[in-house]
């Protein structure tokens, strides 16, 4: 029997996403050259778990031919990394069939109530920095009995930091140094401003020696993206919604040249939101503060600020690309144009560049065993560039990357690239050392 997309069907279900969706499908040519890219056909080899397969279970479950849950086995393990979009000839957005083809399962699946009880216990920590703040105490008691609990419970224990960070985040207005260039809003973020608020410092230091004035706004927290990518929609919106509140037409936005992020999955989520509030009242507003939103990499890069001064000892980086960044978002050549122009750095560029760590926002959380495998593919794929430090722009990656360097026995440090360029800078910030 042969089906099609209902698109009037599918519009009462998902609103103004379902076009985006069935174009997604329609493009799809079946030819594989995505399958190479995709971590997960690499590690299980299944057809059904290549991004080539996930097309046809999501087609046929929109179009009536399978039932949800027979698809959400090979569908759950995508990262959603987006490997497949960047290797794509065809420009299949598959992001845009994935997001709201995973809200739509939400609202049709059955979960266990201990599962959607630890999703959203995850999702509503890492959101929030004060309840993380408690939780990472709890975790640090917990640390040593990892190797005895379930591989659930031991998953978030074994991403802990190595050693607390205790940098203090700084909310205001900071000035530019010297002639002031540009002025810009950087998001502080949630779950980054409890584990490593040494970003956030690195950050605004890089950003302020290049002639831009930062304005961190203290009201904003969560951008909901971490949900969005989990498939959690309507927590994303409210996270979205009161961060549109804050930054939206009557708020900062008009202000300032650009809203920076120095997280590549909260800058990816950012961008999407036309397609999160995509045919609902907030939709003009969400698109216009998409499209101020940078990394932080890709604005300074363009400033074409003076670079920062040399090091004094020659530092061999490992640039890691964050898939929010490289595949999500398509940058890969700032980071690395900032990182090589500070004299002493050599850039190295690793085997694999395309496959995701296995980070993936609350991934390594909910399918833990995939995502060790994929860290320690990755880790082993960095260390054989010889690093002095291993860089790149995303928390969830510095994480993981981390707790894969510990697990080989590596003392590498692991640095967000705003903070080897911050080191260059010197304020505080020695050059990353073993
Ligand atoms: S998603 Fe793109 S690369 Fe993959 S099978 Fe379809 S057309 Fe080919
Ligand atoms: S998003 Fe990543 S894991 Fe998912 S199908 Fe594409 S390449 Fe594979």
């Amino acid at each position: 029997m042969q089906h099609a997309i209902e698109l009037d069907a599918l519009r009462t279900e998902v609103g103004a996403a379902a076009e985006p969706m069935a174009n997604a499908v329609s493009a799809c040519v079946h030819c594989g050259f995505c399958l190479p890219a995709c971590p997960t056909y690499i590690e299980l080899g299944e057809e059904m778990d290549s991004p080539r397969g996930r097309i046809v279970l999501m087609k046929e479950v929109l179009e009536g031919g399978l039932a949800l849950e027979e698809a959400l086995g090979h569908i759950d393990p995508c990262l959603g990394c987006m490997s497949c979009v960047t290797a794509c000839p065809s420009g299949v957005e598959y992001g845009e069939l994935l997001m709201p083809f995973r809200e739509l399962a939400e609202g049709g699946r059955s979960r266990w109530w201990l599962d959607r009880f630890w999703r959203g216990l995850m999702l509503d920590t890492l959101a929030s920095p004060r309840r993380l703040r408690r939780m990472l105490r709890f975790g640090r008691l917990a640390a040593p009995f990892r190797k005895v609990l379930p591989a659930r419970l031991a998953a978030p224990l074994s991403l802990l930091p190595r050693s607390a960070d205790r940098a203090e985040i700084a909310f205001g207005t900071f000035p530019a140094v010297g002639e002031r260039r540009a002025r810009a809003v950087l998001l502080a973020g949630c779950a980054q401003q409890v584990l490593a608020p040494r970003i956030h410092r690195a950050t605004i230091e890089v950003l302020t020696r290049s002639g831009v004035e930062v304005v961190v706004p203290e009201e904003e927290s969560c951008c909901g993206s971490l949900a969005f990518h989990a498939g959690d929609a309507p927590r994303a919106r409210a996270a979205a919604g009161a961060l549109l509140r804050v930054l939206g037409p009557t708020g900062l936005l008009p202000e300032v040249d650009a809203v920076l992020t120095n997280a590549a999955g909260c800058g990816s989520g950012l961008k999407e939101y036309g397609l999160l509030f995509a045919g609902r009242p907030e939709e003009e507003t969400a698109r216009a503060l998409a499209a101020k939103v940078r990394d932080v990499s890709t604005f300074l890069a363009a400033l074409e600020a003076p670079a920062p001064p040399p090091f004094a000892q020659p530092l061999r980086v490992v640039y890691h690309d964050a898939c929010h960044l490289a595949h999500a978002q398509r940058e890969r050549t700032a980071p690395r144009r900032l990182l090589a122009q500070v004299q002493g750095v050599t850039l190295v560029e690793p085997r694999d560049w395309q496959i995701c760590c296995g980070s993936a926002g609350i991934y390594n959380l909910e399918e833990p065993e995939l995502a060790a495998r994929l860290g320690r593919r990755k880790a082993e794929a960095l260390l054989e560039g010889e690093p002095d430090v291993i860089a790149s722009g995303n928390i969830g990656c510095l994480t993981q990357i981390e707790s894969h360097l510990r697990r080989l026995d590596s003392s590498v440090p692991v640095r967000h690239t705003m903070e080897v360029l911050a080191s260059a800078h010197g304020a505080g910030y020695p050059a990353p050392a073993r």
